[in-house]
């Protein structure tokens, strides 16, 4: 009985459904192996009508090994640097006083 949109997942769409595992945790035996693994993953997922909805999943979860949504570990580690760093530079700045600069209060109060 085929799923109504509600039921669907966005995994149920992934083109790599049935692919060797392997291929998606490459396990290269040298830098070079290893890249070309990684590509051969990588140009699955450039056709996967998915990947956005698979890297969304992968950063949230902190997906630790595999190609995910075309994204390498290290990639992904880069990419979750890169999105918190904004975040860390709102903070307002606190002097040594503890006076908050008025850029910052109003910053703050946004
Ligand atoms: S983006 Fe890549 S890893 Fe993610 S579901 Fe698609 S083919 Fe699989």
């Amino acid at each position: 009985m085929p799923k109504t949109p509600d039921e669907e997942h966005w995994t149920d769409h992934a083109i790599c459904r049935g692919a060797d595992p392997d291929l998606f945790f490459p396990i290269g035996y040298t830098a070079e192996v290893l890249q070309e693994q990684q590509r051969a993953a990588k140009a699955i997922c450039a056709n996967c009508p998915v990947t956005a909805d698979c890297l969304s999943w992968a950063l949230r979860v902190g997906e630790p090994d595999g190609i995910w949504g075309g994204t390498t570990p290290e990639e992904r580690r880069y990419l979750r640097r890169s999105t918190e760093a904004p975040a860390r530079r709102r903070l307002p700045v606190i002097t040594v006083r503890g006076d908050v600069p008025e850029a910052d209060q109003a910053a703050s109060a946004a």
